[in-house]
């Protein structure tokens, strides 16, 4: 089985993935990792400037890493349902990277936009963008609209999960619960 969990930058997906891969018997691959080691060829040094490339390289990234994971099973892709670049929301998992990898689950992690904000500032290891809070609430409603069409696509089912400021394991724990139902 392979499951998709996604949200906004900061919200903490890396953190919940963490936790989940012990309690489970899955491997946790992070999307942006695969797509790094190709775009180091283009001299992209750090994972916050992949969303800064042409909107064409990005795609092309993001089509080799899917043809990658859609070779491996029984995994928990750590990525995003969209990505705010300078030239608009692109999809995270368009129809062909969502066939390539034919996921079960698509998992939408979400929180206060405020606390995402906080967690975005406090994070000295990543350059993350200041969508300022209500940036950051749009981004995750239109996330949801992104998992409606990929869930459609695939006939995936979709997990809404909130990481509450200071839960983590609560996260953790609702997660793996869901995840062991299949
Ligand atoms: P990205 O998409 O940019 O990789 P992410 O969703 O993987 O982001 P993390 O790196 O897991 O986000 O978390 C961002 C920051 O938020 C980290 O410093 C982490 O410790 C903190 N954090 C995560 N969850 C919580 C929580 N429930 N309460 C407080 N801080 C949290
Ligand atoms: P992350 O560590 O999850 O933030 O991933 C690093 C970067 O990889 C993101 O900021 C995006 O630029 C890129 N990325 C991750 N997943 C995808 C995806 N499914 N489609 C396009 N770009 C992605
Ligand atoms: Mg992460």
């Amino acid at each position: 089985m392979k499951i998709i969990v996604t949200g906004v930058p900061g919200v903490g997906k890396s953190t919940i993935m963490n936790g989940v891969c012990e309690n489970l018997n899955y491997r946790v691959v992070n999307f942006g990792d695969i797509m790094l080691e190709k775009a180091k060829e283009l001299g992209i040094k750090n994972r916050d400037e992949i969303r800064k490339l042409p909107s064409e390289k990005q795609r092309e990234l993001q089509k080799m890493a899917g043809e990658y994971l859609g070779t491996l099973d029984n995994i928990i892709i750590d990525t995003h349902m969209s990505i705010k670049t300078p030239s608009g929301f692109l999809p995270g998992l368009p129809e062909w990277v969502l066939m390539a990898i034919r996921p079960s689950m698509l998992v939408l992690i979400e929180a206060d936009p405020e606390n995402i904000e906080n967690r975005r500032k406090k994070d000295s290891t990543r350059y993350r963008d200041d969508e300022g809070s209500k940036g950051i609430e749009m981004h995750q409603n239109m996330n949801r609209y992104f998992a409606a069409a990929c869930s459609v696509i695939t006939g995936a089912t979709v997990v809404i999960i909130k990481n509450e400021e200071g839960k983590v394991n609560e996260a953790v724990e609702l997660l793996s619960r869901m995840i062991k139902n299949g």
